[in-house]
């Protein structure tokens, strides 16, 4: 039961972060939505979530590439809500190319939206929790942040790095009743898989059918895609009582993809 507490969701106007958003409101908990996309698309999204959860949600509209923006994001939880209780960063983007054609300005927009963001939210969000002496931070890393794949030199690099943040900021508040943990999905269906489809064509000259059977599900042995609500049950496990001795973990969600 999240009642009376606040979670903040990056990237939630899409894909995994809109199942978080959906699933931490399904518990009674209030949400700022954050997150690109256009200014109606998210406020049907916005409206729903407290109509069907009967909570309040706003919506930040904080670049994660900005750490300023960030710090106001989560200023407007605590000044909205009285709190941040849950934060979690998932922000993120993808970019496919072999490593000498990288362009050096993709490596640093994915290097900023994808790990320092984290760091930015977790350091503006970390001295309300250490007050009120609870707290919950969970971060989308990947599988990636375990294994690599060929031509994501830069989310590869991002993920693995998240997955050392999440353990560190996990040993500096152990004694806080603050967690921080990683989820480590698989190939999940959402608009950032369909988006890096044609590149991947490209790279490795094959067809869209190819691309899903031979390169996306190839990778993970179940054959199927991971769900966003199945994402999203964990981090709301996360969230609970019964987890507040899991910290420091980096937890896969990947069909059997890392123990091959
Ligand atoms: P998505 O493209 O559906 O959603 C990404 C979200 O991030 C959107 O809301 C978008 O507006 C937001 N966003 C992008 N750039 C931003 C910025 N600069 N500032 C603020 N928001 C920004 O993607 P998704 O698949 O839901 O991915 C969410 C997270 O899950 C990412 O960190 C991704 O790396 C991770 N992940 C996804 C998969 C997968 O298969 N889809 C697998 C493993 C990990």
């Amino acid at each position: 039961n999240l009642k009376g507490k606040t979670a903040v969701v990056t990237g939630s106007t899409s894909g995994i972060g809109l199942a978080y958003a959906r699933a931490f409101a399904s518990a009674g908990a209030n949400i700022v939505l954050n997150g690109f996309g256009a200014p109606a698309d998210i406020e049907k999204e916005r409206a729903a979530i407290e109509s069907d959860y009967k909570v309040k949600a706003v919506h930040s509209p904080a670049d994660m590439s900005k750490p300023a923006e960030i710090a106001g994001m989560i200023a407007l939880g605590e000044t909205t809500f009285g709190s941040v209780d849950i934060l979690v960063n998932n922000a993120g983007i993808q970019f496919v190319s072999p490593v000498e054609d990288f362009p050096p300005e993709k490596w640093e927009q994915i290097i900023a939206i994808n790990l320092s963001s984290a760091f930015y939210g977790i350091r503006a969000a970390v001295p309300g929790m250490k007050k009120r002496g609870w707290g919950r931070i969970i971060n989308t890393a990947s599988a990636h942040s375990l294994v690599a794949s060929p031509f994501k030199s830069a989310y590869v690099s991002a993920k693995h790095g998240i997955a050392g943040l999440t353990k560190t900021v996990a040993l500096e508040l152990a004694t806080f009743k603050v967690t921080c943990n990683c989820i480590s999905p698989g190939y999940v269906w959402t608009p950032l898989v369909e988006k890096q489809i044609p590149d991947t064509m490209k790279a490795r000259n094959m067809t869209k059918e190819q691309v899903i059977n031979d390169v996306l599900l190839d990778a993970q042995p179940t054959k199927q895609f991971v769900t966003v609500e199945q994402v999203a049950a964990l981090a709301l496990f996360l969230c609970g009582d019964d987890a507040a001795q899991i910290t420091g973990t980096n937890l896969s969600i990947d069909g059997g993809w890392t123990a091959e």
